[in-house]
């Protein structure tokens, strides 16, 4: 780790000018992910802006309209309790539970969840100058790829690590972000962005600008659900997870929301599994029937085939449990 200055910001304008005045600083949240960074030298700051002290920038307020806005400094713990976000966005709330571990979740924000880099182990260790760092190769072609995507690859081939992110993308949130011409909203569906764009970048925000909300429209009429499969269960990465929304007319399905975690450079929406369901009652044949559409298309690595058929069983046992 390099030795840098710590600067505690008291505004977003002011984290914002701490930013400007040294290149190379970078913003921390709670610091889980920034400290892994700092301490395999994947960053060398001269400067840590510290965002914890700016006021009401943890705040999870639930609108009259059903919607939430979310303070990029809520914590995941806190969130995965708030008795608002359980009743009316239960999927966002499980995805935050799932994350990690509690002491993790008590630190980890929300903002920091979704702006995590990739795990994937070349870019994680120093000695890798992948595609990711600036290099010219993917050492997960031909190496080991197991945990690695099945959709939307190359040419770099790193899923995207948030739980978070999965069930943002589902609810159709969008992020407000303070740059040089002021605020602006980007919906989460766009904010992510695929390795062909930028292998080296995972989604839109530009170096200086500041995540300052999340904000979630009302989910009313919509049943929603988190889950995921994970090597480990008590604290671990999933190997594939998903976030599915169902909107009922009767027992029909008129609307339909299936993103998966885990197995793409981006939260991966499922339109063809969405299509499956529509005016079908959600019953065992529509879930299965989701569940096959929500593979087609699946290029697996050497290593990772067996994500195909995880895909599946999540999927279907998630639709069921909304049915
Ligand atoms: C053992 C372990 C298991 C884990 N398991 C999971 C899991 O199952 N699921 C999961 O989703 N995550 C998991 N994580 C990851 C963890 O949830 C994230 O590292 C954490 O949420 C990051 O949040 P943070 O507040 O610590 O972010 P930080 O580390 O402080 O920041 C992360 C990045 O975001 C930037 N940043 C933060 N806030 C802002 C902002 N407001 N504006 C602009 N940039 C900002 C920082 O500069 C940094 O680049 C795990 C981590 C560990 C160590
Ligand atoms: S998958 Fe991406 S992060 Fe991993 S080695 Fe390939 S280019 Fe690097």
């Amino acid at each position: 780790m390099n030795s840098f200055e710590f600067a505690r910001a008291t505004s977003v304008a002011q984290a914002r000018e701490l930013l400007a005045e040294k290149p190379g600083a970078v913003l921390k949240a709670g610091g889980i992910d920034l400290l892994d960074h700092l301490k395999e030298r994947l960053v060398e700051p001269p400067r840590v802006v510290d965002l914890k002290s700016i006021p009401g920038l943890a705040r999870i307020t639930a609108e009259a309209d059903g919607g939430l806005r979310i303070g990029p400094m809520a914590t995941l713990a806190q969130l995965a309790a708030h008795p608002a976000v359980q009743k009316s966005h239960p999927a966002l709330a499980q995805s935050c539970r799932e994350a990690a571990s509690p002491q993790i979740r008590n630190v980890a924000t929300i903002g920091g969840n979704v702006l995590q880099r990739p795990r994937c182990w070349y870019y994680r260790l120093e000695s890798y100058k992948c595609l990711k760092k600036g290099g010219d190769v993917c050492y997960a072609v031909g190496g080991e790829n197991r945990y690695h995507a099945i959709f939307g690859g190359g040419p770099s081939y790193a899923p995207h690590p948030s739980n978070a992110a999965v069930a943002l993308v589902a609810f159709g949130a969008s992020f407000v972000i303070e740059g040089d011409k002021g605020p602006r909203t980007v919906a989460a569906g766009d904010f992510f962005t695929l390795p062909t764009k930028d292998p080296q970048r995972e989604n839109l925000l530009q170096p200086g600008e500041v995540l300052t909300e999340i904000r979630v429209p009302s989910a009313a009429g919509w049943r929603s659900a988190y889950d995921e499969i994970q090597e480990r269960a008590d604290f671990d990465w999933p190997l594939v997870s998903i976030a599915a929304a169902v909107k009922n007319e009767g027992a029909t399905v008129r609307d339909a929301r299936v993103v998966l975690g885990a197995v793409a450079p981006i939260p991966w929406r499922s339109a063809r599994a969405e299509q499956a369901l529509s005016g079908k009652a959600l019953d065992e044949a529509a879930a299965t029937a989701a569940a096959r559409a929500a593979v087609v298309g699946a290029a697996p690595m050497s290593d990772n085939g067996y994500k195909v058929g995880l895909v599946q069983t999540l999927v279907r046992r998630t639709l069921l449990s909304l049915a």
